[in-house]
């Protein structure tokens, strides 16, 4: 197998391993291409996540409160759940986004996989969002299928932005022209 590229497929530079990275077709664009679109920046700072509900999945409480309080200052419905609450919830509703801490166990990649079935038998896509403490997940998450990638220490404005790009990006694709 070829090695995984580590350069942005927008501009091309290399992308540092500790930087969060977004992934496309197994290729990685950095933050700063990823998120750069003239419609994000004309939305205000605390409206970027206005109508986008977010299931955000922890088994921590108190970095799962600091996500959530995050997510809910820039307009988000955010619910939550640890890991095996998160398949539960997934076979009640459907998020348009799902941000996952990964850090402290293989649970976050379960709920991950537990979204990709769905996706096979309904074909209903969420994008996912991975906050890991390791640099070394990078290539683990692409593999596992996510849509992004964020390091820990987590700047709650960048990962605004990356739930709002993904966001906008799925109502662009979704077949039913818009969805909410
Ligand atoms: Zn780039």
């Amino acid at each position: 197998m070829a090695p995984m590229r580590e350069d942005c497929l927008v501009c091309g530079k290399l992308v540092p391993r500790a930087h969060g990275v977004a992934f496309r077709d197994r290729r990685i664009v950095d933050l700063f291409c990823f998120v750069d679109r003239a419609d994000l920046a004309s939305a205000p700072i605390n409206q970027r996540l206005l109508g986008v509900h977010v299931l955000l999945v922890d088994d921590n409480e108190s970095t799962m409160e600091l996500f959530r309080e995050a997510l809910e200052y820039f307009g988000a419905l955010v619910t939550t759940a640890d890991a095996l609450d998160g398949e539960a919830i997934l076979r009640h509703m459907s998020p348009h986004v799902l941000v996952t801490d990964i850090a402290m166990s293989c649970d976050g990649l379960d709920t991950a996989r537990q979204v990709r079935l769905l996706h096979d038998e309904t074909g209903l896509a969420i994008p996912e969002v991975a906050i890991s403490g390791s640099r070394h997940d990078r290539d683990r998450l692409r593999g596992a299928g996510f849509a992004a990638f964020l390091p820990k220490p987590l700047d709650p404005f960048v990962l605004a932005d990356v739930v709002a790009t993904l966001h906008h990006e799925r109502r662009k694709n979704s077949p039913r022209g818009g969805g909410r």
